[in-house]
């Protein structure tokens, strides 16, 4: 099932200087503390893989996930330790995990009970403080998740994974099941946490509008590939890869209404099987004749891109990229 990203993950690269997290594939991925990586992708892309790769509920069949430049996958009980204290999730829908009959201030002393990182006599007031970091009124600590609006409860769920001072939030669609009004606010709450407490996101969502609300850094798979990676201003201002102008062109702005079309012209191929050369060829209004024979390398375009196609000079193999004239 998860074959795809696996397939293309390769042995990874050097640590950057305070980097937290660097995930594997052709082009690197890294996170930085106080920075937001979004990764956007269509369902089966991989892109929820990624994430489970960084929690290590999923294993690399090859390459490394590393966290301050210690492979998740090795360092057995003191990596279970260090994940768990240090890497935290946001899931879409916090319904599913939330328990229905434990109150809100239950939920969270309890957490912070069962990972012993506050004492019985402090816990009230690191719940109250949790409460109030994501802006959640303190008299509804008494309340259910049954009485909380989905903003609510994702506000319950984000306090949750505070509780234990993570350093990275792994965010896995956590604003796709919200009204539009709802996301925006989210998504502050999100930023505002971000400046306040230092914390690195790994952003996971379908949805290019909220990347470009919140990224830093943009990463695009397909089939479990990176085929366009880069800084998120750059990106949104000029998209290089075909599949990352088709995601956008569909993309509404946050906030405006969604578009009725679908976001990209035909289906997700199976990533069992996926199609020869550029694995995008099929969809692709730009293919050539090349794309369907060989596998674009990874090239960097003028505006700063990582990007695999074979439209850019440099990322069909056996050819250079042109020698730029000395300015
Ligand atoms: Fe389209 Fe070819 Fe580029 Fe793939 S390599 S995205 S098929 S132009
Ligand atoms: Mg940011």
């Amino acid at each position: 099932k998860h074959y795809a990203l696996q397939r293309s993950t390769r042995a990874w690269l050097r640590r950057e200087p305070g980097e937290v997290l660097r995930a594997v594939d052709d082009v690197s991925l890294a996170v930085l503390p106080g920075r937001t990586l979004g990764v956007v992708g269509e369902t089966g892309s991989g892109k929820s893989t990624l994430g489970r790769l960084v929690l290590r509920l999923e294993r690399p069949s090859a390459g490394q996930v590393l966290l301050d430049g210690q492979d998740v996958a090795s360092g057995g009980g003191a990596m279970s330790h260090r994940l768990r204290r240090d890497v935290q999730v946001v899931l879409q829908d916090p319904y599913t995990s939330l328990n229905p009959h434990e109150t809100v201030g239950g939920a969270l002393a309890e957490v912070l009970k069962v990972t012993g990182s506050v004492p019985a006599a402090g816990r009230p007031a690191r719940v109250a403080e949790l409460l109030d970091q994501v802006g959640f009124p303190s008299g509804w600590a008494g309340r259910k998740p049954g009485q909380l609006s989905g903003g609510g409860r994702q506000r319950v769920s984000i306090a949750r994974a505070l509780a234990v001072g993570p350093r990275l939030l792994v965010a896995d669609e956590p604003v796709s099941a919200l009204d539009v009004s709802v996301q925006a606010q989210v998504l502050n709450l999100f930023q505002r946490l971000q400046s306040e407490l230092g914390l690195a996101y790994l952003f996971i969502t379908h949805d290019l509008a909220v990347l470009e609300r919140i990224a830093d850094d943009v990463a695009v798979l397909y089939l479990g590939k990176v085929v366009e990676q880069g800084p998120a201003e750059a990106l949104f201002a000029s998209p290089a890869h075909p599949y990352t102008q088709a995601l956008l062109a569909a993309a509404p702005k946050l906030g405006r209404r969604r578009s009725t079309t679908s976001a990209v012209a035909g289906e997700l191929p199976n990533p069992i099987t996926p199609p020869s050369g550029c694995t995008f060829h099929p969809r692709c209004p730009a293919a050539m004749a090349v794309c369907r024979e060989v596998v674009p390398l990874t090239t960097t375009t003028a505006t700063g891109q990582r990007v695999a196609c074979h439209l850019y000079p440099g990322s069909t193999p056996g050819t250079e990229p042109p020698v730029r004239p000395p300015s």
